[in-house]
């Protein structure tokens, strides 16, 4: 039974607050329509993708990837969760999740298909006045016109309102005259429609316009040559003169900067989702090859080395796996609860996705440093092979580079993190300071040792308050120690992210398994258990790790003691035979010869 609750949790409150695991949604309740959905695309790859993945890396076919998006958009696999009156199914967000994630295994088309319906889509669906989704989407999601979005200039990237491009009205007031240089931009070499965030004059904000390539003034250079990714165009952009007709305008003047923020939170989880699809696939590959590769006269996967390595990546993906579709269910209950308010639908899904920016954000971060170290340690069970250009892992090792980079690189997402949660504090959206002054007076009081509690999970549930505990006390005492320096502060800024990124994560390993468990049972769930189990050993380390340094930074004499002993007793974690778990894990996966969790 869904709870009423959910409608109303808010981005940012994981801290804060606990949840049940009624509350979230888990990959494993996805319905027969939605499972159809995610097995068209494996079919889709398996017989488009899988066999072409040379020749789209090599651009000696330019039509390749364009016509892969068109039969993509004729299956309906480019329109998902776009509105039926726009020609798509307008299934919920997590459906498009789930088509982010298994694509994700796609290399460099996983990478078009999301630009398109992503960023080049969603400021049309979501911004667009009726006329233009009506002109625009309908194309988009049948994939008759594919789409790219021009924000970055050499000068401006990170910094992405500092942009010198330049729109004019012309004399007669029906065109916008733009001019200027887009760096970057994904699916450049053959869109049809492009995105683009110019300065109306002298405006302080950017201005996003809807620009079809058949208005002119549209010149290219050549294909970027990349370290990975390489099937995906990437073009440098060059306006010259492209005349816009003023009803091309998206959304208001200055609302430019706006849209861009919020249409790359929905990136952002997206992108996750996509890493955490090439991350299964990529263990795929190495449980493959360790289970054929042989050395001492047994296949590697015997060996406690490489069982080690398959159980981390399966750790770390089984978690930020759950965390995924967790936040995207809190989206579509968001969205539901709005529209269900009267909010009109557009409004709806962009105010939802917003609401959970801060999960986004957490989400890009650590979606795309699990799938590095899933790559990295598959490179490594691959050996010698791992380093060779014919075998599955180079592509994998790559491509994988770039997710830390664009949407936001991660030290901006990680800044991010926790400039949003502070800001939301500020407006007394989010009671952080309450919390934080209760874990602070805690800790001059004398511990609790409470009941023992040997229930299932007790001790998981005991961990994650304490873990919520030592954000909240380093958060805090860096807030109350260096107020208004503390913005310029990178690195403790940097390490609280972490922190609240850990307990993000492993809360919702622990919340996936625990309702997996209500509905299967413990027995059919131990693989599950060793996983949350796993990413716990790494989250509370991470946690402790990030927390003592950011109070060695700040923190001095008694205080600084206080703090440390505080921090430990919030860092604590019963032992538990993690080498067992990890091998449980292992042989699961090494049985099944696949990512099957
Ligand atoms: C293959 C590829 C495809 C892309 N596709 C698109 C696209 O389709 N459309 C589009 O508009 N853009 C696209 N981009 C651009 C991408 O979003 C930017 O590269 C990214 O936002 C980073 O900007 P930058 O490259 O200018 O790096 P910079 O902003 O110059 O950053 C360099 C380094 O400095 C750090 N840094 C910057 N500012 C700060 C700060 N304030 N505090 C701390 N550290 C900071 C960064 O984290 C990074 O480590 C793409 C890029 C690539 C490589």
């Amino acid at each position: 039974m869904e709870s009423q609750d959910n409608k109303i949790i808010k981005g940012g409150e994981f801290l804060i607050k606990d949840t049940t695991y009624q509350e979230v949604f888990i990959p494993e309740e996805f319905d027969e329509e939605q499972q159809m959905i995610a097995q068209s695309c494996r079919d889709f790859l398996h017989a488009e993708v899988f066999p072409n993945l040379e020749k789209i890396d090599s651009h000696d076919y330019p039509d390749l990837m364009p016509e892969l998006l068109t039969k993509a958009g004729e299956l309906g696999l480019l329109g998902v969760s776009n509105p039926e009156e726009y020609g798509g199914f307008g299934k919920n967000f997590n459906t498009s999740m789930l088509v982010a994630d298994v694509i994700g295994a796609g290399h460099s088309f996983a990478v078009a298909l999301s630009a398109h319906t992503g960023i080049g889509t969603l400021p049309i669906l979501y911004y667009g006045n009726e006329e233009q989704k009506a002109k625009y989407i309908p194309k988009l999601s049948s994939g008759e016109w594919k789409a790219a979005y021009c924000l970055t200039e050499p000068n401006s990237g990170s910094d992405a309102n500092s942009g010198s491009t330049k729109a004019r009205l012309s004399a007669d007031g029906k065109k916008y005259i733009i001019n200027g240089q887009k760096m970057w931009i994904t699916n450049g070499g053959f869109a049809d429609i492009f995105i683009v965030f110019a300065k109306i004059d002298d405006d302080q904000n950017l201005t996003a316009f809807i620009v079809e390539k058949d208005f002119g003034g549209i010149t290219m250079n050549p294909e970027e040559h990349k370290m990975g990714i390489k099937g995906s165009s990437t073009r440098q952009i060059f306006f010259n003169d492209c005349e816009v007709p003023v009803e091309n305008m998206l959304s208001d003047r200055q609302n430019g900067f706006k849209i861009a923020v919020n249409i790359l939170n929905i990136g952002r989880i997206k992108l996750s989702a996509a890493a955490i699809g090439a991350s299964k696939a990529t263990i795929d590959h190495a449980i493959n090859y360790a289970n054929e590769r042989q050395q001492f006269g047994r296949s590697i996967s015997k060996y406690g080395a490489i069982r080690y390595k398959l159980a981390e990546m399966a750790a770390k993906v089984y978690a930020v796996d759950s965390a995924n579709y967790r936040a995207g269910q809190n989206i579509d209950d968001t969205y539901e609860a709005l529209v269900a308010s009267g909010m009109d639908s557009a409004k709806a899904r962009l105010k939802s996705v917003e609401q959970f920016a801060v999960e986004c954000a957490i989400l890009k971060v650590w979606g795309s440093e699990a799938l590095d170290y899933t790559v990295d340690e598959g490179v490594q069970i691959y050996g010698g092979m791992g380093f060779s250009a014919d075998a599955p892992m180079d592509r994998a090792y790559r491509d994988a580079r770039i997710n830390r980079i664009f949407e936001g690189t991660n030290e901006i997402n990680r800044l991010l993190t926790v400039d949003m949660v502070l800001k939301r504090a500020m407006k007394g959206e989010l009671d952080l300071m309450g919390p934080a002054t209760a874990v602070a007076n805690e800790l001059m009081g004398i511990p609790e040792f409470g009941d023992a509690d040997d229930t299932l999970f007790a001790a998981e549930k005991k961990v994650l308050a304490n873990l919520k505990k030592a954000t909240l006390l380093v958060a805090g005492a860096a807030v109350q120690k260096l107020m208004m320096s503390l913005s310029k502060e990178q690195e403790i800024l940097m390490n609280i992210a972490d922190m609240a990124s850990y307990v993000y994560v492993a809360e919702s390993a622990m919340l996936r398994t625990e309702k997996l468990v209500a509905m299967r049972g413990e027995e059919a769930c131990k693989g599950q258990i060793d996983l949350m189990k796993i990413y716990f050993v790494e989250a509370v380390d991470g946690v402790a790790k990030a927390g003592k340094e950011a109070l060695w930074s700040f923190g001095e004499g008694d205080e600084l003691k206080m703090m440390l002993v505080g921090l430990r007793r919030f860092t604590k974690m019963e032992p538990f035979n993690v080498k067992q778990s990890r091998q449980n894990v292992a042989i699961q996966l090494i049985e099944a010869n696949k990512y099957c969790f």
